[in-house]
């Protein structure tokens, strides 16, 4: 069921792919939203991955202070938490997940693969000081920045950083990542893929989870019909010789959708069964694990609440062959980490097993195709333009076109080092380099 949500989002990128041979506004128009997309999105939606840059590393020759900066505001955990949930908040409501994977600092940019680079995340988040206009902005995904550096993220180290309050992290976490996942900017205020930084915004409005169901679809269907304990699948046959269960391919749709399997104990049980539900490295859901014995009994639950990917194990103790256990495997709880792809693992021995693997989404550097290709938000003669009037800026440079939308440019080293992204503004105020600037409707930070 797994290849069956990537042969659903992969369906949903051809048909962007198709649509990129009209303008995307025109396209969008025809469904009356008011969301953009921004011309790129990841090619294996079934496993996109994130990572945080450890401070120092290099964004364009500039250092990463992420970590220094957010310490200050809150615990490690607790800021890192903000960005794991809006990843959270996004899976929630389209057809792909999003998954936390660790950072070896290697520079931005750069030599590697446009998705599934082994040493950092597709999409990574790192922070530097940049101009008070700025809340942070993201690299455009592939195809748009066509290396490692597309959808990273940096955030702007010199603003006041608060969670729950303005400038509240998790709003802007959500608005950086929509971006980085493929979503434009909004004409409507209370969207949180608005231009600027209106009020805190914690959740999606409707506008964005249409635009992020353009790109990804909506989330999949259940794909099996085991719902109840009478429909549970029977995983018996999938035991091996050492008493070791691995299934790879479960899904939860949303918090009500429960998941049952059932499992017979083999004659070469050492006399205990230690029941695993993965969702780390497959999804951001929150799992949680019951067991329940043939009697319909529990026997014992166990789960990880509002963790974003985790692993959860259940260990049953003076299990006798022949015995048929039941599993149910469900969502923590409502709302964000409620719904994505795990595993189930059961090992009635003693023998060591492998965590599931996950699906293979590499795909090798591309070019970038920012300036020659399809841009929605700037013609290719503006990002030229843009390129040759920012590119010696510190930090990222703006410029609009002629619908409101701000795309900037980056340099992330010499030569090819130009990357191509969206920014988050703080405020309206106009600083005077910036050559037009769209008033918004409504804003609070002067
Ligand atoms: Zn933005």
């Amino acid at each position: 069921m797994m290849i069956r949500i990537a042969g659903r989002c992969r369906d949903a990128v051809r048909r962007i792919r198709a649509r990129s041979l009209r303008p995307a506004v025109e396209g969008l128009e025809d469904r009356k939203l008011l969301a953009t997309i921004n011309g790129g999105h990841w090619y294996y939606p079934i496993r996109i991955t994130y990572s945080f840059m450890p401070d120092g590393t290099s964004i364009g020759g500039v250092s990463s202070n992420l970590f220094q900066t957010m310490n200050a505001v809150a615990p490690t955990a607790t800021w890192q938490d903000q960005f794991r949930k809006a990843a959270a908040i996004w899976q929630q409501v389209a057809g792909f997940n999003i998954v936390e994977v660790t950072d070896n600092g290697d520079p931005v940019g750069g030599t590697g693969n446009q998705q599934n680079d082994s040493r950092f995340g597709d999409i990574r988040i790192g922070g530097t000081a940049m101009h008070p206009a700025y809340l942070g902005y993201s690299l455009l995904p592939p195809p748009v920045n066509g290396g490692p550096d597309a959808g990273d993220i940096v955030i702007n180290t010199a603003q006041t950083w608060k969670i729950n309050n303005d400038y509240d992290l998790l709003s802007v976490a959500i608005h950086e990542i929509g971006h980085s996942l493929g979503m434009g900017h909004s004409a409507i205020t209370a969207a949180n893929m608005y231009t600027y930084y209106a009020w805190m915004k914690q959740s999606l409005h409707s506008d964005d989870v249409a635009g992020i169901q353009y790109l990804y679809g909506g989330v999949p269907a259940d794909p099996t019909a085991n719902s109840t304990l009478s429909t549970a699948i029977d995983l018996t046959s999938l035991t091996d010789a050492q008493g070791r269960m691995s299934y790879g391919a479960g899904y939860v749709t949303q918090a009500s959708n429960f998941e049952w399997y059932k499992i017979t104990v083999p004659s070469s049980t050492t006399g205990t069964m230690k029941v695993t539900m993965q969702s780390t490295s497959l999804s951001s859901l929150s799992p949680w694990l019951t067991v329940v014995n043939s009697a319909y009994a529990t026997v014992g639950t166990v789960s990880a609440p509002d963790v974003f990917g985790a692993t959860v194990t259940y260990t049953v103790t003076g299990v006798t062959p022949g015995q048929t256990y039941y599993i149910q495997g469900k969502a923590a709880q409502s709302g964000a980490g409620s719904n994505g792809a795990f595993g189930l693992l059961v090992n009635f021995g003693t023998s060591t097993q492998a965590p599931i693997a996950p699906y293979n989404t590499t795909v090798a550097q591309q070019p970038d195709q920012g300036v020659n290709g399809w841009m929605p938000e700037m013609t290719p003669r503006e990002m030229r333009r843009a390129v040759r009037r920012f590119q010696n800026l510190n930090g990222p440079d703006q410029a609009n076109d002629d619908h409101g939308h701000e795309t900037i440019v980056i340099n992330l080293g010499k030569g090819r080092g130009k990357a191509y992204a969206d920014a988050l503004m703080a405020t309206p105020r106009r600083p005077s380099r910036f050559p037009r600037f769209p008033r918004p409707a409504r804003f609070r930070h002067a």
